[in-house]
């Protein structure tokens, strides 16, 4: 079973990759929900490593007090599985760190998952996995390829969710690289009239080598500004699309100043990636119809699975909707009776509509923009999404109506 599967794998401590977080997303949007809480435990750790112990007592407190009979094992339960793992499989460079635990009575599942990027300090109860900050960490942080330029030598690195990972190593006199774990000579085309240029178009051989293998879509060139001018003049025009920044460093600077000073960058330049899909948005909605906002619209986009992208914003907080367990209904106002209207069962439960969009997103894998500050998106209702082909919102509405 797939839930089976990723909890194996992730017992074993490293960082979590975006390649895995990718995976993980998947398998926390299509968990069913049972009549036990699922537990959602977000950790900082940006102010030391044991932080986490008071979070996790305090909000188990407030739990203990409201959870009953079968649901206060199971939240026992996890929060002994939560405290076990941390206590086992801290890495020191981690900053962040998320967790999904469910007990023995609601059907057993552990996900622990541990990054270098941080995240918020939150534990939720609900009856579903709340992957909200997961799909905001994907999206700020992502992955790109770092080449570090020093004097006399260069070093590629692939930051991956705030993670350095060196990929190769090249040096200058003899123009040497090491690539993975073997050293041997470099097989591009070299050009044979300037040291110099070797040395630059070296770089790049082994950086497209590198961008292509590992289907990259951003690149950062960091280092003193005399070469990395260089290089980035000498970029072929597909890898000059993919540069995101020139990052200036001095031959004293440690590696990870570096690394740390170009994913300050990073995280910007993905935070105006996300504006531009908003403004692409707003001119979507005015123009062309392409495009959706509000949050009944965007659930019933997500539903009818038109959706190219979904984009929201960071503090969007809309108000509970509910759902019904039993013919699966959803409507974004509150909740009147325990009672369904459209299938009259006892079957009524709050919803929580932006964990809902989320869920939905991720099940159809669509991608989500998660933006800081729009002003023009906030006065739509904070969330929209642009659309795949020219539905008019009346055709989409009518046909949701339908499916519902
Ligand atoms: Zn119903």
């Amino acid at each position: 079973m797939m839930i089976a599967a990723a909890q194996t794998d992730t017992r074993m401590s490293h960082l979590t990759t975006l390649e895995e977080l990718k995976q993980h997303i998947s398998v926390l949007a299509g968990v069913e929900e049972t009549d036990a809480p699922f537990i959602s435990c977000y950790f900082s750790l940006e102010n030391g490593p044991s932080g986490w112990r008071d979070v996790l007592e305090e909000r188990a407190r407030t739990l203990r007090r409201i959870l009953k009979g079968n649901d206060l094992a199971d939240l026992e339960q996890a929060l002994t599985s939560i405290e076990d793992w941390m206590t086992a499989n801290l890495l020191p460079q981690a900053k962040g760190v998320a967790i999904f635990v469910r007990g023995d009575f609601g059907g057993s599942f552990m996900l622990p998952m541990q990054f270098a990027a941080p995240l918020p300090n939150w534990i939720a109860v609900y009856p579903t996995p709340n992957i909200y900050h997961l799909v905001e960490l994907k999206d700020n942080y992502h992955r790109y390829l770092l080449l570090h330029a020093m004097a006399d030598r260069a070093c590629i690195l692939e930051v991956n969710l705030g993670a350095a990972t060196i990929r190769a190593w090249i040096n200058e006199p003899e123009l040497r690289t090491r690539v993975g774990k073997e050293w041997s000579r470099s097989h591009y085309q070299v050009n044979q009239s300037h040291r110099g240029d070797r040395f630059v178009h070296g770089k790049i051989a082994i950086l497209q080598q590198l961008m292509r293998s590992g289907a990259h879509t951003h690149l950062i060139l960091a280092g003193d500004p005399e070469i990395t001018r260089h290089v980035r003049q000498a970029l072929p025009d597909h890898l000059a699309r993919k540069l995101v920044e020139l990052v200036p460093a001095d031959q004293a600077d440690q590696q990870a100043d570096v690394v740390m000073a170009t994913l300050a960058r990073f995280v910007e330049h993905e935070e105006q990636e996300s504006r531009t899909l908003a403004q692409r948005l707003i001119e979507g909605l005015c123009s062309q119809d392409l495009a959706v906002a509000g949050t009944t619209a965007t659930l019933d986009a997500l539903r009818w699975g038109d959706v190219d992208t979904l984009v929201m914003l960071n503090d969007y907080q809309p108000d509970p909707g509910w759902i019904c367990t039993a013919c699966k209904t959803i409507r974004t106002e509150a909740p009147e009776a325990s009672t369904c209207p459209c299938c009259g069962k006892e079957a009524v439960r709050p919803l929580d509509i932006k964990e809902a969009l989320m869920r939905l997103a991720a099940q159809s894998r669509c991608p989500v923009e998660v933006v800081q500050k729009c002003d023009a998106l906030k006065a739509l209702g904070g969330v929209g999404c642009l659309l795949r082909s020219h539905l008019s919102r009346k055709e989409t509405s009518h046909a949701v109506a339908a499916v519902g």
